[in-house]
């Protein structure tokens, strides 16, 4: 949960947006939040009939409650439609957490499903971390929503599929690059639930800001490879076990994720990770925030500008193959996911950290590693 960054107060960020941008409060509404002279209320620029209750941050329209929500969900139908993201018939899992982006992610999948007849099958996927007072919490949202959606329910859990929780990883490799256990782990878990549960298609909650904070990361990295795929609406299935995922809210700014909750009174978990501390990741958001807060465009403005770079010809670029431990994806001879378990359980963290692929080699062969490599893979910063 992040807090009010003025200090005063200690509302969170999210109650601020809340509060900020339903400012087309009723006469006793604003007296009762102190205003001590009552404005004319604000009629919705869609329907003229109502009063407006938000401000929409996506475009600056003063909308009414039913005006907002028909304009957010038709907007993430168009997307669907325009990307062809789904076909008739197929079932499709979503990856569901408790959080305010996966629980609109249910609710309006569902909704679209049976308002524009998609013929889709849905379910839920979830991933169980293993982070007590985190998931385990969270993981109870997801069950209601699961009950209040009527959809299936798959969870997986890292200590099922790897034999170790985030706690127990957290322990061994601190808090600096617990995230990079976690994230890669978490993509492999999916596609593992995916394939139990059989579905076509995954997809995910990340909306417009995820996808704009992501491209200013790549740029900053140089991470080309990446930057090329960040910005894609789908992916196809790279290989076996691996399921293609889509972002239906990839246009959705999380501004209006938050209010189309708040407003529907959606169930969700708004707790932040104990374990999150994902320092870059922080930086890029709080960039990007402030220069929404100048110009709200600036979300878009990213995203557009990192689906249209293209790559100079000749820019060398990882070839995929397959990991020959596990076959998931891969560009290495171990897959990054089997290269840190691996790492944790022989008690060398820093072995998927960094570059060590000549190492891959020796793991795969059992060959034993020098004592002057085991020393700088032990070494953690904590
Ligand atoms: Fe995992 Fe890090 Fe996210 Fe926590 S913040 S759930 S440790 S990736
Ligand atoms: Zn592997």
């Amino acid at each position: 949960m992040l807090l009010c960054p003025c200090v005063r107060c200690s509302h969170t960020v999210e109650e601020q947006w809340i509060r900020r941008m339903s400012e087309h409060q009723s006469a006793p509404e604003q007296l009762a939040a102190g205003k001590s002279q009552a404005r004319m209320p604000v009629l919705c620029s869609s329907c003229s009939e109502k009063r407006a209750v938000l401000k929409r941050p996506k475009t600056g329209h003063s909308l009414c409650k039913a005006c907002f929500f028909w304009a957010f969900e038709e907007e993430v139908h168009r997307t669907i439609v325009a990307a062809k993201l789904f076909r008739p018939g197929e079932t499709v899992g979503i990856a569901a957490s408790g959080g305010k982006d996966s629980t609109v992610l249910a609710h309006v999948m569902k909704l679209l499903n049976e308002r524009h007849s998609y013929g889709l099958e849905l379910m839920l996927i979830s991933v169980d971390e293993g982070i007590t007072g985190y998931r385990d919490d969270s993981l109870e949202t997801v069950k209601r929503n699961q009950q209040q959606y009527e959809l299936p329910l798959k969870i997986v859990s890292y200590e099922e599929l790897y034999g170790w929780t985030m706690d127990a990883i957290v322990k061994q490799v601190g808090l600096k690059n617990n995230c990079t256990f976690c994230g890669v782990f978490r993509r492999q878990a999916l596609d593992r639930g995916a394939v139990m549960l059989k579905v076509d298609k995954i997809c995910t909650g990340h909306n417009a800001d995820d996808v704009a904070e992501t491209v200013l990361m790549n740029i900053l990295r140089g991470d080309i490879a990446r930057l090329r795929r960040c910005t894609a609406i789908s992916t196809a299935s790279e290989g076996d076990g691996v399921v293609p995922r889509c972002k239906p809210l990839k246009y959705a700014y999380e501004k209006e994720i938050v209010l189309y909750a708040y407003f529907k009174k959606l169930d969700y978990f708004s707790t932040e990770c104990i374990y999150s501390p994902n320092a870059y990741r922080g930086y890029a958001r709080t960039f990007l925030k402030d220069l929404e807060s100048i110009r709200p465009s600036s979300i878009m403005d990213i995203i557009h500008s990192g689906e249209n770079l293209s790559v100079r010809e000749g820019v060398k670029m990882p070839v995929q193959g397959t990991c020959s431990r596990c076959g998931y994806i891969s560009s290495q001879a171990l897959c990054k996911s089997c290269v840190l378990l691996e790492g944790l359980n022989r008690g060398l963290p820093k072995l998927g950290i960094g570059k060590h692929h000549r190492l891959h080699e020796k793991i795969l062969s059992q060959q034993p590693l020098t004592e002057r490599e085991k020393r700088k893979l032990k070494s953690v910063d904590f």
